[in-house]
């Protein structure tokens, strides 16, 4: 077994936190608080490859794989969740559900400006009534001449107001439930298509979370992505990459929490020493530290086996995703108490990751839905 990252993969964590340091973190707060998307910091996120990470270069991608994806992700969120989640539902939901299941027309036309970042991306597969119950879509798409004819709503998409590119779900044939969902391509300005409300959150508020309405919207039928009625096998398919990105997106927050800590916990003095002498304060910092370690480990493992493809990593992205958000939720917490009163007040960044974390257990199939996976996989059944 080799623990180790290559030099490549050294170098690019070290550009990808230099520019978080640099281009992101002097602008957190005031992005956060005015739920402010920073449009501005695209264009960059893109030179840096960031945008087409897992995809070939043929495609515009960066050529690289699911590690060096993780390794972006926790150094984006380290600094900032909402970036994170921005560039994580972009990457290995939108644009790879178009890459693994599109023709090779449809991946020339949007993979290539995907990955190459002059286009971005969302996803839409939940809605009011079909959450965690995905299989439950009521969005519809019915035969029209010379395509489809799609009516419905979407709710809390990542990017959704952004977005030049939205890969939803509909579905085409109702009498075979979850078998009769389809994947569509939808673009930007097409009449019938169009978010909604803007979602006012808790935390991760420069992310964009909208509706995507589409009423009335037709769309040829090369706008059709994979096979009929394979959309929702096909979305669990993407969600097993995606969870990876969760899981790192949770790493890197925690890791941001932890390290605010550390440094408070040793400037902080409190009768008469720095509060880090106290060892109730050291078996905080230690148990944080394990524990972001063990995430850690489940994280990169999960992606070590994404980038093999010899098989699907259901159970160990599921168990990634599962264990490091909720010991994000759980650092973060710690974070703030180490902090004392001033974790709870905005000038310090505790109280940022604890309201940021959060989003983990849930998004993506929330904890509870991940613990389904896990014991389906575990026990055999389908
Ligand atoms: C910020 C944000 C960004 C998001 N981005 C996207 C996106 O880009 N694209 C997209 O499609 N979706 C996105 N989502 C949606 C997200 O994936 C869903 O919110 C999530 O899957 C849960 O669905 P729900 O909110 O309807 O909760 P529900 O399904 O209503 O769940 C409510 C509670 O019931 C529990 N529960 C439900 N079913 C079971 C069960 N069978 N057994 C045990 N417990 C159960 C859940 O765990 C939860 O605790 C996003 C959500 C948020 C908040």
């Amino acid at each position: 077994m080799d623990f180790s990252f290559t030099d490549e993969q050294q170098q690019l964590r070290r550009s990808v936190r230099e520019f978080a340091e640099a281009e992101i973190a002097p602008h957190i707060m005031e992005w956060d608080e005015a739920s402010h998307f920073p449009q501005e910091i695209i264009p960059q996120l893109a030179k840096l490859g960031l945008l087409g990470l897992i995809f070939p270069e043929e495609y515009g991608g960066a050529g690289l794989g699911y590690v060096e994806y993780v390794i972006a992700i926790e150094e984006l969120s380290r600094v900032d969740g909402s970036v994170g989640i921005i560039v994580a539902a972009h990457n290995s939901l939108c644009t790879n559900h178009i890459y693994k299941f599109g023709t090779e027309e449809q991946k020339k036309k949007y993979v290539t400006p995907l990955a190459q970042g002059t286009k971005l991306g969302c996803w839409s597969l939940t809605e009011p009534e079909a959450g965690s119950d995905a299989g439950g879509t009521r969005t519809t798409a019915v035969p029209a001449e010379g395509g489809w004819l799609l009516n419905g709503a979407k709710t809390f998409t990542t990017n959704g107001h952004y977005a030049d590119v939205c890969v939803a779900m509909a579905v085409t044939d109702r009498e075979v439930g979850s078998h009769g969902i389809s994947a569509f391509i939808l673009e930007k300005g097409m009449p019938g298509f169009k978010p909604g409300k803007k979602e006012n959150k808790l935390g991760l508020r420069a992310s964009d979370t909208s509706e995507v309405i589409f009423s009335d919207c037709r769309v040829p039928s090369a706008q059709m992505l994979g096979e009929r009625g394979k959309g929702f096998i096909n979305s669990l398919q993407i969600l097993d990459g995606g969870r990876i990105s969760i899981a790192a997106l949770g790493l890197g927050m925690a890791q941001g929490a932890f390290e605010a800590a550390t440094k408070y916990a040793k400037q902080r003095k409190q009768f008469g020493k720095s509060i880090s002498d106290f060892q109730a304060i050291q078996f905080k910092l230690a148990d944080m530290a394990t524990e972001i370690d063990a995430a850690r480990l489940l994280t990169y493992r999960a992606a070590w086996l994404a980038d093999k493809g010899d098989a699907r990593m259901t159970k160990e992205s599921s168990m990634a995703k599962l264990y490091t958000s909720e010991v994000a939720v759980r650092v973060a917490n710690e974070a703030l108490q180490v902090f004392g009163g001033y974790g709870f007040i905005k000038d310090y960044p505790a109280e940022k990751f604890y309201r940021d974390v959060k989003l983990c257990t849930i998004g993506e199939g929330t904890s509870e839905i991940q613990r389904l996976v896990i014991a389906r996989q575990l026990l055999g059944k389908k």
